[in-house]
């Protein structure tokens, strides 16, 4: 029995690090300080894992060895005209840098589940930029705290206990105000001080309305998407009067009509609050390092997401270059999906062109899109059985831990990634010297 402190918890964008885990026969078997979610993963991950390669022959899937099935996911990707590598949001920076060079090489698409969630997210930063602030920072002075389109309590279940509602800050000490927005009255809106339900897909409208009060202008209207005109001016009053205001949004904002221009919106209502008061904006990152992602894709490319390397060099075009448009118009002809299912979460149509086509999955389970492929690479779990960086919400890196030692021969994703990388350049060297 031991006992490892400081471990960084590989669920959500909150990446808590404070987690105590008690190992007992390389197993753990007691998790502190996590929430249900982070218990669930902890306790449970070895369920439905893939322990050997598997290559798909005459409809079955059949054992092989690591070489094989990284040959035949060397060869799948050589030969392929406009391969897409997506996912990267569950596992390590150092996978998603191995990934990279991996799609640069093969001239493919590289895109995160970003752009499902918080795509826009990115494109509103791009056009208006963005206040923002560490975690730390909200913890210790926030004094007014807003939840648009985000229920904590469900989705990262220690966010308010961590840093917003349920926390002291050295600077703030008293009760914190709590404003929810969201078109149902959610978990986290029940424990709300306002809490506004506005019609579904009138966020716009709402955030440009209080962008109007805050500059001291008269709305002619006596109601925006529901709510009375008083009421939003009450709300633009008590955002205006805070020492320092902490705005998290989530895909309830970021999926909904307007979409990027929600984000616009959202961002300039920060901007116009930090000419009378201190006000941050933050998006609510659901996956463990889908910042990282985006974080890394950034550094080597230039580019957070869907950046295509067809014509040899990093281009980037969300809505041409992004995964669903490339598979909604049916132009890759190969895929390699990394640490996530996109079968479960892709729009159907996309998802069958995902299937159609020659699939390569790296992953520790058996998910949906496993099922579908042609070749399976099991990999480790990454954050329990091996380590390496991941990057918190407000773009904080942390370390990840190496806790147990993986199933016997397992590799991590970036092993993975780096061995077909390997094969894919002798591959080419091959047909170079002998076309
Ligand atoms: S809030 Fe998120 S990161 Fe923190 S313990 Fe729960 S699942 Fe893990």
């Amino acid at each position: 029995m031991r006992t490892v402190k400081h471990v960084t918890c590989p669920v959500c964008g909150c990446l808590c690090d404070d987690l105590e885990l008690t190992i007992k026969d390389e197993k753990v078997v007691k998790v502190k300080n996590g929430c249900a979610l982070c218990k669930a993963k902890f306790l449970g991950y070895s369920k439905h894992r893939v322990l050997k390669p598997l290559v798909r022959k005459n409809g079955r899937f059949f054992e092989v060895s690591y070489e094989e099935a990284v040959s035949r996911a060397a060869e799948i990707l050589t030969e392929a005209n406009y391969p897409l590598l997506y996912g990267w949001s569950m596992t390590s920076c150092e996978a998603v840098s191995a990934g990279i060079e991996l799609a640069e090489e093969i001239g493919g698409v590289i895109d995160t589940t970003s752009t499902l969630c918080h795509g826009p997210s990115t494109l509103g930063i791009q056009d208006v930029g963005i206040s923002s602030a560490t975690l730390g920072q909200v913890r210790h002075r926030a004094d007014l705290i807003v939840y648009w389109g985000s229920n904590p309590l469900i989705a990262h279940p220690r966010h308010m206990e961590r840093y917003t509602i349920f926390r002291k800050g050295r600077f703030q000490k008293e009760k914190r105000k709590l404003i929810v927005v969201d078109v149902r009255k959610t978990e986290t809106a029940e424990t709300a001080d306002i809490f506004l339900q506005i019609k579904p897909n009138m966020d716009y409208e709402v955030l440009q309305a209080l962008r109007a009060l805050i500059r001291d202008q008269e709305l002619d209207v006596d109601e925006v998407a529901g709510i009375p005109t008083e009421r939003l001016e009450e709300i633009a009053d008590t955002m205006v009067e805070c020492r320092f205001g902490a705005l998290f949004f989530g895909s309830g904002l970021t999926m909904t009509r307007g979409k990027n221009r929600n984000i616009d919106a959202v961002l300039s209502l920060v901007s116009d609050l930090n000419k009378l008061t201190k006000f941050i904006a933050m998006p609510m990152r659901g996956h463990f390092n889908v910042t990282g992602a985006d974080m890394i894709l950034t550094w080597q490319t230039g580019y957070p997401y869907a950046v295509d390397f067809s014509l040899g060099y990093p281009r980037y075009n969300p809505g041409e270059t992004s995964a669903v448009d490339i598979l909604l118009r049916e132009e890759s002809d190969a895929a390699l999906v990394v640490a996530s299912d996109p079968v479960a979460s892709l729009p159907r149509k996309a998802a069958e062109h995902l299937a159609e086509n020659p699939l390569i999955v790296v992953d520790p389970h058996m998910s949906a899109t496993a099922r579908m492929a042609d070749v399976v690479l099991p990999s480790t779990f990454v954050g329990i059985e091996s380590g390496g960086t991941a990057y918190r919400m407000d773009h904080v890196p942390l370390p990840l831990k190496k806790i147990v030692e993986p199933p016997e021969g397992i590799l991590s994703d970036e092993e993975i990634l780096r061995i077909i990388l390997s094969e894919v350049k002798r591959k080419k060297a091959e047909q170079m010297e002998n076309p």
